[in-house]
């Protein structure tokens, strides 16, 4: 099914033109954590997805000559994707959390200061 929604918004045509920037590590934490949230939920952009990774990815291993299984790498790849773009998003909460306290401390502070 083309141009069908789903999740969180992005688009299979625009998650397939992601593909190739994702495979590179070329997108940023929201496009990453979108495309992601894409594939897990559309076949057809994880099938292509699995075929670019594997084109990519099989022609440096062919040169190398070892034993690989990309589909089971592709899968890891993604779930070490998740897990870092989640690890991001609370370091995020944490860092907008010191923020508050400190805008509220130097607010408390000038308080005390100038009454
Ligand atoms: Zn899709």
């Amino acid at each position: 099914m083309r141009d069908r929604k789903a999740g969180n918004g992005m688009d299979c045509t625009t998650a397939e033109r992601k593909i190739s920037l994702f495979l590179a590590g070329e997108l940023d934490e929201r496009d990453t954590e979108e495309f992601v949230g894409h594939i897990e939920q559309c076949g057809a952009c994880m099938e292509e997805l699995a075929i670019q990774y594997l084109i990519s990815e099989g022609m440096h291993r062919l040169e190398d000559g070892g034993a690989f299984d990309l589909n089971k790498e592709l899968k890891e790849m993604l779930l070490w994707t998740k897990k870092r773009v989640r690890r991001q998003k609370r370091l995020d909460l944490v860092l907008f959390c010191a923020e508050i306290a400190a805008v509220a401390g130097s607010f408390l502070l000038s308080f005390f200061v100038l009454y």
